[in-house]
């Protein structure tokens, strides 16, 4: 049986162009790259020409991208560090409610350490407003972070309009483009954005490494100390074959991002179409169109429980996700979910299909010819059958 990824938003396959790149910096090219010896210099050219591609493809210079361990600590570098560096001119955040836990428990700690935070809610396809932000506004707003695309219902925020929001306010705008970075154009030269997180294994690298922009001028507190690593903000001997990995990755990605998203475009909606064709009583969460993430497919379906759909899908070969990696082992439903307004038992039928480019249309016909099936068969063993109160009938 041939086995169909279909969790690109959990993580990806190394491309193996990145791993090829990699591999002589862990043989040959071993040396740290603060030594003075040629080891320590090669590795030093292999970060600074990792630099450039992440820089380039930011559309912004390379001394404005920190290497960090990946997309959760930036988020934390992001948030915390603004958060502090500005703390003597005010201490309220603003964040929206479908953020990644990187942000969202982030803001969390920062609430217990004197900061306050406003949580902006979304509208049902999971689009945050910019009115609301402007209205969310206070003259002690210090730091706006949005998320650039959802990890679990794909919508695509209008960071564009946001940052300058955030701007005119006399605010940092900080997005988590984690999901976006390859997929959504990120040019820093045309968006009004201050710090950016990105992580490798989102896009064909490797994992444990991930890079923030930091726009020229925007002064943070570091979170880690030590050897003064990345300009003092990222102390710790740089991951020299996750860096170049990184770079790689962007190089490729954006190179090809226009082909990609193309075909990736294609394959979501015939899975979309193909999905609500073959299953009854089966709904589409998150935008459709322009707003959605071209690798993004999100359904929820009356009378099932999300796990077990993942488990039958898998015995046919296919890897999927109820939502967000992170969330799966709780059972408590999805934040993201639930605030599209999705009820308590609503949340538990839902299902993540998230593409790559290696993912093809075949791919996409087997999946909508096997999850019929699965789904009827579901049903039938289901406690929540129609006219079952749901509030009695709970899945677990
Ligand atoms: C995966 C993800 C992260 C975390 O990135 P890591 O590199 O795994 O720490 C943060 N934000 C979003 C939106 C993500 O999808």
């Amino acid at each position: 049986m041939e086995r169909v990824y279909f969790d690109n938003s959990a993580t990806t396959k190394v491309d193996p162009r990145v791993l090829e790149e990699m591999l002589p910096y862990f043989t040959d090219h071993y040396g740290n790259a603060s030594s003075l010896h040629s080891f320590g210099r090669d590795a030093y050219d292999a970060m600074e020409l990792a630099r450039e591609r992440t820089g380039n493809a930011l559309g912004t210079a390379p001394r404005d991208i920190i290497f960090t361990s990946g997309g959760t600590e930036s988020d934390n570098l992001a948030l915390q560090g603004a958060a502090y560096a500005l703390a003597g001119k005010g201490k309220h955040i603003i964040t929206s409610m479908i953020e990644h836990h990187a942000i969202l428990h982030t803001c969390q700690f920062l609430e217990t350490q004197g900061f306050k935070v406003t949580y902006l809610p979304v509208d049902a396809e999971g689009l945050v407003s910019v009115e609301g932000l402007k209205n969310a506004m206070t003259k002690e707003t210090t730091v706006v972070s949005i998320m650039a695309a959802n990890n679990e219902i794909g919508s695509i925020q209008p960071i564009k309009e946001l940052a300058e929001v955030a701007k005119d306010g006399g605010a940092l705008f900080h997005t988590d483009a984690v999901q976006a970075m390859t997929k959504v154009p990120m040019d820093m030269s045309k968006l009004k954005v201050d710090m950016l997180s990105l992580s490798a294994h989102k896009a064909h690298g490797p994992k444990g490494v991930g890079a923030l922009y930091i726009r020229k001028g925007v002064k943070l507190r570091p979170i880690i100390y030590g050897g003064g690593h990345e300009r003092g903000l990222r102390s710790s001997t740089e991951n020299i074959p996750g860096i170049v990995g990184l770079g790689k990755a962007l190089e490729i990605g954006m190179s090809e991002m226009e082909d990609s998203v193309a075909k990736m475009s294609k394959i979501r909606d015939r899975l979309i179409e193909g999905t609500l064709d073959a299953v009854p009583r089966s709904y589409l969460n998150g935008p459709r169109g322009e707003k959605r993430l071209c690798n993004n497919a999100h359904f929820r379906f009356d009378f099932i429980e999300g796990e077990g759909m993942i488990l039958h899908l898998d015995m046919k070969g296919f890897a999927a996700s109820t939502g967000s990696a992170c969330s799966t082992k709780s059972l408590e439903p999805s934040h993201v979910l639930r605030s599209l307004g999705l009820k308590h038992e609503e949340c538990h039928g839902s299902l993540r299909l998230s593409l790559s480019k290696f993912n093809t249309m075949d791919e996409a016909e087997r999946f909508i010819t096997t999850i019929g099936p699965i789904v009827e068969n579901l049903r039938k063993m289901s406690p929540l059958k129609e006219g079952v109160d749901y509030n009695v009938a709970t899945v677990h």
